[in-house]
């Protein structure tokens, strides 16, 4: 569900997408006309294309999960997922005081980890607030005192622009904690572009000042999701459906994740980590 709490307070830093100017409670800018709709509580600036969403066979079968089973989505991958994620984003958003300081998520997908907070995304999936082109916000300039992205830089063609505009609606002061893989196998959410070093994610982020880079998954993550990906090649003998078949039970696997625990704290463990965690803020 879209979330109440949300809602009430989003209506101070709505702002067109297109021209920045007012928005009244219908959605329409004086300047541009109609630029959104509501579905019931969600906001809806258009957001993927459902030709982006049926690209990748694999991505198909994610997107009619999400859907379907936007709820529990979450908590299989947690479960099946060859990554042991660190804690790291319930402290920050308990950083902020959510029921004063507007927070995003930018990209939530199928997750809603605090009523309090705003969650945006492509997909207009039912936890969504906002569904929207990450690039062009439907918020004001210095309007939210935080933000996440958590696994999204990577599926995006042009990260630099999502960079810049979550610079754009942070206040001065303004925090954002952002997570990216490293050593990952191609994923497509509806696509896959990138991964990032530890230092070509400070150079990402050089209009912010950089707060820490923190393995955000450690390097037994990194390596178990290659092996999972390695043994259903080998075992495949060059049989696209035979490796589609075995895929699935290499998860079996996945709980030695759990060394990550331990390794993901290891001094050397950004040499091959499975993902970093960036912490940003907008100069004052
Ligand atoms: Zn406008």
């Amino acid at each position: 569900m879209t979330s109440t709490l949300v809602g009430n307070r989003l209506a101070a830093v709505l702002a067109c997408p297109r021209c920045r100017g007012y928005l009244d409670a219908s959605l329409v800018c004086g300047a541009c006309g109609p630029v959104g709709s509501r579905r019931g509580e969600q906001l809806d600036f258009g957001g993927f294309g459902e030709s982006e969403l049926k690209a990748d066979a694999l991505n198909r079968v994610k997107e009619l999960v999400k859907t379907r089973f936007h709820k529990l989505y979450p908590a299989a991958i947690k479960v099946l997922s060859p990554v042991q994620d660190r804690r790291l984003i319930t402290p920050f958003l308990n950083s902020f005081d959510l029921d004063r300081s507007l927070v995003a998520d930018f990209g939530c997908g199928t997750h809603r980890r605090d009523e309090r907070v705003i969650c945006m995304d492509g997909g207009s999936y039912g936890n969504v607030d906002i569904v929207t082109d990450l690039r062009r916000l439907p918020l004001a300039d210095d309007s939210l005192a935080g933000g996440i992205s958590i696994a999204v830089l990577e599926h995006v063609p042009d990260p630099a622009a999502h960079i810049a505009e979550m610079r754009r609606v942070l206040r001065p002061g303004g925090r954002m904690l952002v997570f990216v893989p490293f050593m990952q196998p191609f994923h497509a959410s509806p696509y896959d572009f990138q991964r990032y070093t530890e230092v070509g994610l400070r150079e990402q982020f050089g209009a912010f000042e950089v707060l820490s880079v923190k393995v955000g998954a450690g390097p037994t993550s990194g390596m178990l999701w290659v092996l999972q990906e390695w043994l259903a090649m080998v075992l495949s003998f060059g049989s696209r459906r035979l490796y589609r078949a075995i895929l699935p039970l290499t998860w079996v696997l996945s709980p030695l994740k759990l060394l990550d625990l331990l390794l993901a704290h290891h001094p050397m463990a950004a040499q091959a980590a499975s993902g970093f965690v960036i912490e940003v803020r907008k100069p004052a």
